[in-house]
């Protein structure tokens, strides 16, 4: 477990308790940090977290909060509530998506 990535994972955790006490701004940094570790630190977050914060305007999503989610024909929309960022994701079948 790289040093780095323990604390890419943190700074995640953060930015997503930042995010639901209304400090977006804040939380977006904290986002940015973690990405600049995991560039740094050459590892991986976790899938659940590369896909828990926006790809675009690096807000973590918080689902009622800055993000909203719908499903139609079997595909998972989530759209960024704060800059409008869609990502399509489909509900059958393993899609590797990074
Ligand atoms: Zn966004």
């Amino acid at each position: 477990m790289s040093e780095l990535r323990e604390r890419a994972e943190e700074l995640m955790v953060e930015a997503v308790k930042l995010a639901r006490s209304g400090e977006v701004e804040l939380s977006r940094k904290y986002v940015r940090l973690a990405l600049t570790y995991v560039a740094k630190g050459r590892v991986r977050l976790p899938r659940e977290m590369r896909r828990s914060y926006c790809r675009r305007c690096f807000s973590p999503l918080v689902l009622g909060l800055t993000e909203s989610r719908r499903v139609k024909r079997k595909t998972l929309i989530r759209r960024c509530l704060l800059c409008g960022w869609v990502r399509r994701y489909r509900l059958r079948g393993q899609t590797e998506e990074s």
